[in-house]
Order: structure tokens, then sequence, then C-alpha cells
């Protein structure tokens, strides 16, 4: 200790790095598509029912050790800090809050893209950023801790560029960590170019969505030689996103590992706890998304990695040691 002034910034204060234990850096206790807002007639938030779900959540992630979530929301998809701290006190989780916009076709884009006639907004999302992760949240006093970017299949929007800018400026204020959302699988190795370019620091960032479509590392390795960590973040969501299967995954991960990368390899789920919108909670009684849990870790994929020689301390070096390290390094 003492050789860093690093802290993790949860929306319930600072906390030391070492204090964050098993943590999943990429989840969503809520979540709701751009356009959920205009409905609302529609619909009515319930919050008891969120609470509960969250509960849930939070019981089935501490059975396997985990105690802290990143709840990755981005600015544009109902993301709602004052929830996130409800959660962390009343059910004694550690929870980050995010950052960022998404991806174009998917995100809020038009409001930045109108602001894009008269006003220099990569300017204007870094100060945004800088400001929620130094001070607080629409007034809330409550902070950000990391930053969301996220690009469109097959390419970076301008507009994507901008955000990725501002997040790459925003961290060479703040130091915060950067975890991303790529798309299809594909512009996994652009966005950790243009990050470097930009001069944000690869060991603070995790290009997400990393796990692939196929057994070939060739797409992971490209990202990891330049020093960015990668996501396999989509654990249980295999229907859900026409992704590999999660034993495609293990294998992937072993493999990545006996080539030298096991401290650059972070597990989460990309779980909706969720859904904001007119009887959205459908959506997990579809067939097939049932695996899409935020238990599935502990479930099925601990287990899975044990199988293929893993020890437990190679599961808390991917759960705690790697996550560590986003803050731990100067
Ligand atoms: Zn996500």
């Amino acid at each position: 200790m003492g050789e860093s002034m690093s802290v993790v910034t949860t929306v319930r204060g600072a906390i030391d790095p070492a204090d964050l234990g098993r943590t999943l850096v990429h989840e969503h206790f809520t979540f709701g598509y751009p356009g959920h807002e205009g409905d609302r007639t529609m619909w009515t938030y319930d919050e008891d029912d969120v609470l509960a779900r969250a509960q849930r959540a939070v019981a089935a992630v501490r059975s396997y050790g985990v105690t802290t979530l990143v709840d990755l929301t981005p600015n544009d998809c109902g993301r709602d800090v004052r929830l996130l701290k409800e959660i962390s006190e009343r059910f004694d989780i550690q929870v980050v809050a995010t950052s960022g916009y998404y991806y174009e076709g998917e995100g809020g884009a038009p409001y930045f893209k109108f602001r894009r006639l008269f006003a220099d907004i990569v300017a204007e999302l870094t100060e945004l950023y800088v400001t929620e992760l130094t001070e607080g949240v629409e007034g809330t006093g409550i902070r950000t801790g990391v930053m969301k970017v996220a690009t469109s299949a097959g390419q970076i929007t301008d507009y994507e560029r901008a955000t990725i800018e501002a997040a790459a400026a925003a961290q060479q204020i703040t130091g915060a960590p950067i975890v991303t959302h790529t798309s299809n699988g594909t512009m996994g190795p652009e966005q950790a170019r243009l990050l470097l370019d930009l001069g944000a620091d690869p060991a603070k960032v995790v290009i997400g969505h990393m796990c692939g479509r196929s057994h070939d590392v060739d797409y992971q390795l490209e990202v990891l030689r330049l020093g960015f960590g990668v996501g396999f973040d989509r654990i249980g969501g295999t229907r859900m996103f026409s992704d590999v299967t999660d034993d495609d995954r293990m294998d992937m991960v072993v493999n990545l590992m006996d080539r030298g990368f096991s401290d650059r390899i972070f597990l989460s789920h990309d779980s909706v706890n969720h859904w904001k919108g007119r009887d959205a909670q459908a959506f997990h009684r579809l067939p097939g998304v049932d695996t899409w849990t935020i238990a599935r870790i502990g479930d099925y994929i601990i287990p899975g990695l044990l199988a293929r020689g893993l020890s437990e301390a190679d599961i808390d070096g991917l759960l705690i040691g790697n996550v560590t390290s986003l803050w731990q390094t100067s």
C-alpha cells in the first residue's frame, strides 16, 4: 500500500481497489432503450418490483462471492444512480455507476448529433463525464466510477468517435477506467487502436463483448497484444446475441490464459435485471434466455473453468486481480 492514490468511486463513495473483491464489470440493474420514455403513458415504473429483482440478483452473485457490480448502463439508456445507491445500501453490495453514451444505432445519438451543429460536442461530453466522475450526477452528489463507449457493427461512426474522444480525454483527467461495447464481434481492435491514438491507458480499458464468434482467438489476441483487457462478458447470452456457447467461451478463456494473458481477461454477463417499458419483463420469459442471468458465472462458468484445470486462485485472479488492476495502474 502507499504507492497508489487510486480509489474506486462507488455510488456510496470512494473505496480502496483492494476492497473490490470479486467484481463483475458489465451488468445492468435496469435498462431502457431510448424511446421508452415516450411510452410512459402506457407503463408504470414499479420500484418495488425493481428492488425485489435487484435483491434476487444480489443474492445470486453473493452466492459465488461477488461483492461489487459495475452497472454499465449509459446515460441515454435509463441510467438511475439514485436507484443504484438504494440497491447498494439496502442489499449491501458495492455498485459502480457509469458515464457514457451507447452506440449510434441503439443509443440516444440524436441529441448530441443536433448539438454538433452549433457546439463542440467532444468538449461537452468531456465536461459531462468529468463532472459526473468527480462531482456527481444530476445534482445528487452520487458519482460515477467508470466510462462506457460503444461502436456499431463494422464501423465507428463520426458520432461514436466523438464519444470515444471525450472518454479518452476524461480518462486522462480523472484516471477512470473505460469499459466498451462492441457490436456483432466487430471493431474491437479498431476501438483499441483509436483509444491508444487518443492517449487512453490500455491498462485501464476493457474492450467489451469480445466473446468471439468461433473458437479462433486471433481476434482477442489482436486486442490483448495492444495491452488492453478483453471482456468475455455476455456469458449466458448465447441465444440473445447469436453468440458462441458458454463452453466455447470457457475454451477460449483457457486458451488465452495458456498464452500468457491471464491478467487481462474479464468475465461478466451483460445481464439486464429489469427492462424499462411496457410489460417489458415479458422478455425474461422468452425461450432460450433463461441462462442469461447474473447467476450464470456461479452456476456454470466457475465449475466449468475448474473442470478445465483452473484453480480457485485463477478464478480470483479473473474476478478480483484483473478488475483491481484497472484502478491500480498509474
Ligand atoms: Zn451492457
